[in-house]
């Protein structure tokens, strides 16, 4: 289908082109290359932190995030159970214990009233996921944490340019981190980002993400790291993408502001515009089909896969996982509100590439399925 409008088409319309010819021309390709220090600089920088450490995924940052806090076996981290995969798998790949938490129903994010009963003497830390341009009550948690002396690990893939209160998101984490993924405000194509104050920490994941090569004898090594390397191509990308940064956001707000306004008398629940100290950013635009409707978001999905209209399904939580249940995790728990996301939710298109034309048809059709219930 020629007209089909994908849920995510990436907009590269500044200095990616000439800090791409730049790599090339000079002919550092390579995790060497001087594009990645300075997009670690100045991307530390641009969310208050010290340290920035480039990856090649926000997945691969959440590992080595997780590795440079030495956590041991049997520890437990609390987090949200509706996020991705990543968060948890970070966790359980170093033998530290995932303990879940549900969402909140307004926003989506891990509900911070919640955290407290799910604190035990192995609990080491938080993990704080921003999710769907929205935040968890990030004072409510570092709260928590500061009375229980608990770290906190903020992953922050989605939030690039969000503020809660007059702080960036990424800054909140002792370790933070970010994914450059097409679909996130800004890209590098494929990427991540570690950012921390703490100086201990930055060196591990320097460490980990460089497979623990040692400074005096290399290939000896005293731990086990990854080559999760961020290329110098990936970081040109990034690098371009951080100058557009401020002027996606307002993409995001159009886009989010639009549909806001034109779904309001669909039977669907859409997050809230605003909520106490942070501002939805609208990274994406979900729709949430109200109890009363018989179908489940597959049915909406399909439908509109019919008009040409790209979506993608909400996170299935973590005590769903069948990766997870086979290890035993999880048994007989149970996060009511984390199920009704999975079941009825779905987002529609919002990336930055989508034209105000676009947008319309997106509207359009939206509006078609839900009168043909
Ligand atoms: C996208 C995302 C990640 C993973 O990032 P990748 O770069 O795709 O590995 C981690 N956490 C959250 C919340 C995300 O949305």
């Amino acid at each position: 289908m020629d007209s089909f409008i994908p849920v995510n088409e990436p907009l590269l319309r500044g200095n990616e082109l000439k800090y791409l010819e730049k790599c090339i021309k000079t002919g550092w390709i390579s995790s060497e290359g001087s594009f990645v220090k300075e997009f670690e600089e100045k991307f530390a920088q641009s969310v208050s932190r010290k340290y920035g450490i480039a990856a090649s995924s926000g997945s691969g940052a959440l590992d080595i995030a997780v590795a440079a806090l030495g956590l041991k076996k049997g520890d437990e981290v609390i987090m949200p159970d509706f996020t991705i995969i990543s968060c948890a798998a970070s966790l359980v790949r170093q033998g530290i214990k995932p303990v879940l938490v549900d969402s909140d129903s307004e926003t989506w994010n891990m509900d911070a009233n919640k955290i407290k009963e799910k604190i035990t003497p192995k609990t080491k830390a938080i993990m704080i996921v921003h999710i769907y341009g929205l935040s968890p009550n990030v004072d409510k948690i570092i709260a928590i944490a500061k009375k229980y002396n608990l770290l906190i690990i903020e992953d922050a893939a989605e939030a690039h340019g969000q503020f809660f209160g007059n702080k960036p998101c990424g800054s909140f984490g002792d370790i933070s981190i970010f994914s450059f993924y097409p679909n996130k405000n800004i890209t590098s194509g494929e990427g991540g980002m570690v950012v921390t104050d703490n100086e201990e920490y930055a060196e591990k994941c320097q460490s980990f993400r460089n497979l623990c090569f040692k400074k005096e004898k290399r290939f000896v090594h005293d731990e086990l790291g990854w080559n999760y390397r961020m290329t110098n191509l990936q970081a040109a990308v990034g690098l371009a993408q951080l100058e557009q940064l401020k002027d996606n956001m307002k993409i995001k707000q159009r886009i989010g502001k639009i549909y806001q306004n034109a779904f309001q008398n669909l039977p669907v629940t859409i997050a809230p515009p605003n909520i106490e100290n942070t501002k939805n950013t609208y990274w994406v635009f979900g729709l949430l089909v109200n109890k009363e409707i018989r179908h489940n978001a597959e049915y909406f999905m399909k439908k509109l896969g019919e008009k040409g209209i790209g979506t993608r399904p909400f996170f299935v939580g973590m005590h769903q996982q069948p990766v997870f249940i086979k290890m035993g995790l999880f048994k007989n728990e149970e996060y009511p509100i984390s199920k009704i996301l999975s079941e009825k939710g779905f987002y529609i298109p919002s990336g930055l590439g989508l034209t105000p034309e676009k947008q319309e048809i997106v509207i359009e059709k939206v509006i078609e399925v839900f009168n043909e219930l």
